[in-house]
């Protein structure tokens, strides 16, 4: 008969809502505004049914399917089917209700394919359903519960349904979505696990199986107190920080629910119940922090927790005859569990920042809030309940485990009488308990920096063998059966290419330099000219070596940049736009460490230094610390460390800026005579009357983009002014589309292409 009536029930709910979804949609409105406020109505029925009077429930009271079974001691097959179907509605009213705020597939695939068969096997099995948790004499209509399950059963199958009747979301799962379903639902479903299931299913264990003392059995529970958070932790490391903070607050909450559902509420009526001890906080304080991201709160957790937890978990506080499997234990871990591992877990997870001297004074004083309140707590409500002892402030639970010495802290007392109540306080116990708790907190911070610095090091460690690896194999590839000392093509004469170099810097929208190609060889001036930022100095410290390649080649003198970077930078001279001397050291030290890096022989070094120091009459200063030198001095300092080694290429990024007449000659005919010598001078500059009087060819780049690249002889030749020709290029309006790959860059175009192009 109720087994009918229930059908009909939720046939008719289920009808209901489904049309509600459809008016709302039709409406124009967003189903959610229907659906979001049914799912609050679905956890409010669930936390009524199962959390008020939660000790009620008659599974709580089976061992091992066939003891105390509200369907009787043979009935192991239905208690079972009861058991399964109370643990599978927590999951899925969890995952239909979350599913209505997170838009993550994998959340509405488990909605879908797993909620609503629970919901519909709870319709089937109604019976068993409602036995299992009211147990016979509750199985009745005149039970307003059971009609609360009806309508959740409505709820659990309506809405998800909805998604897929009326929105008409594809919700059918691929080939890898179907992967994750398979393995996201087992640690959905375990998370939320009613602490009473394994007494249930497995009956207790033997008396004498302990957890506590630190023997076998207790070792390994505690073992996985950390075993479990690196799993975690390597199965969500990769993940998005958004995903990371649901998959932890989902964890949380059902961590809480399981916790809360074995607590009782109604017995949060006498104070002594109340959640106030520290570890029964921090079920609370953690899914809080993670969902507003309130930081300052979370370091209570992770200074004051985590430790309490870790004592708890050490030295459990329930007595020896509470069994292994039994559901007070079960509670006991799924209290202490998280409150020990969650707070690490979430900065391993850099859902919080790692904590720093500041973020352990917030933590401070919240403990001592937390401390006080506790403290007139207990005062206060001893009056009515002598067991209250929140803490432990109040009772010899500690100093019994210390010893005789301890235990004499407790002698002391200061009552207050405050109208007819009596407040005792302990102040030598109190105030040792607090200072000992402080100073072992901070100990924490310290262990916290030594495990967060060493995790780190490992961590870099690891990830740069990984590059370590990968470039290696590159390497290997792009080598064949030359050595690293080899230029590409056996050729090493002076020359820079580009091909197709391409950079782009870290989350930046746009590429700064497109797809850029130039070829310089020795024996030529080549100018670089464009306006700021249109991508000279990018190109130049790609070219040297000091910024990654996002793609495309350079080589120098046949040697690749990024592949074989030593030998690329053994043939470059840079002077770059921002000079960075070891100012402390004079210019001689200086130049003589430069020539040592670069293994340049005594006599090379000293001829270079005794012609460079004459010509830029640096002779009275050049044994006098750097610090002392003017800007222009210090240019030239920097001219003769990049020339010291004659490099086959040398690169000068803005080198006039700043400098006085007579140091711009002197650094224009070191450039001639560089190139005379048939090596490569490639430089950057502004200033259009420089370049023409020096340069043999030049190119000119805007907005990443080489616009062209001509021989002075042929501008001459043309009759074509510089000046007029770079303006001409800078304000044509050809805007390129900088992620396009068209040929305009291709800087082998001659002078006539190039006048075709404006
Ligand atoms: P130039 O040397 O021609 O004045 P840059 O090569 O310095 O130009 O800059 C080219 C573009 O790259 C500019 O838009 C600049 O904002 C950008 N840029 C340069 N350096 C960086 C950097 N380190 N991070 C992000 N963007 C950068």
């Amino acid at each position: 008969m109720i087994e009918f009536i229930s059908f009909a029930v939720v046939a008719v709910l289920t009808a209901m809502m489904l049309l509600g979804v459809y008016f709302v949609k039709k409406k124009g409105y967003d189903p959610s505004r229907f659906t979001r406020p049914a799912a609050i109505v679905l956890f409010a029925l669930m936390c009524i049914r199962y959390l008020w009077n939660a000790h009620s429930i008659a599974l709580f009271v089976v061992r091992g399917l066939n003891m105390y079974s509200p369907f009787g001691d043979s009935a192991l097959f239905t208690t079972l089917v009861a058991i399964l179907l109370v643990w599978f509605s927590y999951a899925a009213m969890f995952a239909v209700v979350f599913s209505e705020f997170y838009s993550y597939r994998s959340l509405r695939h488990i909605a879908t394919f797993f909620s609503v068969p629970v919901f519909l096997f709870a319709l089937a099995l109604f019976k068993i359903y409602g036995v299992g948790t009211y147990g016979v004499e509750g199985y009745t209509l005149s039970n307003i519960r059971i009609w609360g399950m009806m309508l959740e059963i409505a709820l659990g199958i309506a809405l998800p349904m909805s998604r897929v009747i009326v929105c008409r979301e594809t919700l059918l799962p691929t080939k890898s979505e179907t992967k994750s379903f398979l393995a996201i639902l087992p640690f959905a479903v375990l998370v939320i696990m009613p602490c009473y299931v394994p007494q249930a299913i497995l009956g207790f264990a033997d008396a004498s199986v302990k957890v506590e003392d630190l023997t076998e059995v207790h070792r390994f529970v505690i073992y996985g107190s950390v075993i479990i958070p690196f799993i975690i932790f390597h199965a969500l490391k990769n993940k998005s920080e958004e995903v990371k903070r649901f998959v932890m607050i989902y964890m949380s909450l059902a961590l809480l629910w399981s916790y809360m559902a074995y607590r009782d509420l109604t017995s949060w009526l006498i104070p002594t119940n109340l959640p106030l001890h520290l570890c029964n906080t921090a079920m609370f304080i953690i899914p809080i922090c993670l969902a507003f991201k309130l930081d300052k709160v979370f370091y209570f957790t992770l200074f004051i927790n985590v430790l309490g937890a870790f004592f708890a978990m050490i030295l459990p506080n329930t007595s020896s005859s509470v069994n292994a499997l039994g559901a007070i234990r079960i509670h006991f871990w799924i209290n202490h569990y998280p409150a020990f591992f969650m707070p690490i877990l979430l900065i391993a997870l850099k859902l919080f920042k790692r904590p720093k001297f500041k973020e352990w004074l917030y933590s401070q004083a919240a403990f001592a809030i937390y401390f006080v309140a506790m403290l007139i707590f207990n005062a206060w409500f001893t009056n009515y309940d002598s067991g209250v002892d929140f803490f432990f402030l109040n009772s010899d639970f500690i100093v019994d485990k210390l010893g005789e010495w301890a235990r004499r802290t407790r002698d002391f007392t200061v009552t207050f009488n405050v109208k007819d109540l009596t407040l005792t306080f302990y102040p030598v116990y109190q105030t040792l308990f607090y200072l000992v708790y402080v100073a072992i907190s901070a100990v924490m911070w310290f262990l916290y920096a030594l495990l967060f610095t060493t995790w780190d090091a490992a961590e870099d460690r690891r990830l740069k063998e990984r590059d370590y690896k990968d470039m290696k194999k590159k390497l290997k590839e792009f080598l064949g059966d030359r050595t690293i000392f080899e230029p590409a093509t056996g050729d090493d004469s002076p020359r820079l290419i580009l091909r197709e170099f391409s950079k782009k810097y870290g989350s930046n929208k746009h590429y700064s330099v497109d797809h850029a190609s130039l070829e310089v060889h020795g024996g030529e001036i080549f100018g670089f000219l464009g306006p700021n930022g249109a991508g000279k100095s990018t190109i130049i410290k790609s070219v040297v070596g000091i910024q990654t390649i996002t793609s495309g080649e350079i080589e120098i003198c046949g040697y690749n940049v990024e592949m074989q970077p030593v030998q690329a930078k053994l043939h470059t001279g840079f002077v770059p736009d921002h000079y960075a001397l070891y100012e402390n050291l004079t210019g001689r030290e200086y130049i003589n460490y430069i020539a040592d890096l670069f293994e340049v022989n005594r006599e090379y070094r000293d001829m270079i230094i005794e012609k460079y120091v004459e010509r830029f009459q640096l002779v009275g200063s050049f044994d006098n610390q750097m610090k002392t030198y003017s800007h222009g001095m210090k240019q030239k300092i920097t001219i003769m460390a990049a020339l010291v080694h004659n490099p086959a290429v040398w690169i000068l990024d803005e080198p006039l800026t700043g400098l006085d007449p007579t140091s711009i000659h002197e650094v224009k005919e070191c450039m001639k005579e560089h190139a005379a010598a048939g090596n490569v001078v490639f430089f950057s500059s502004h200033i259009i009357d420089v370049v023409e009087k020096i340069c043999d060819r030049i190119a000119i780049i805007k907005k990443g983009k080489i616009r062209a690249c001509v021989t002075l002889k042929e501008l001459e030749e043309k009759g074509i002014d510089l000046e007029q020709f770079y303006l001409d290029i800078i304000y044509s309006d050809d805007e390129p589309t900088l992620d396009s790959e068209d040929s305009e860059n291709d800087l082998s175009i001659s002078g006539e292409k190039v006048a075709d192009v404006i």
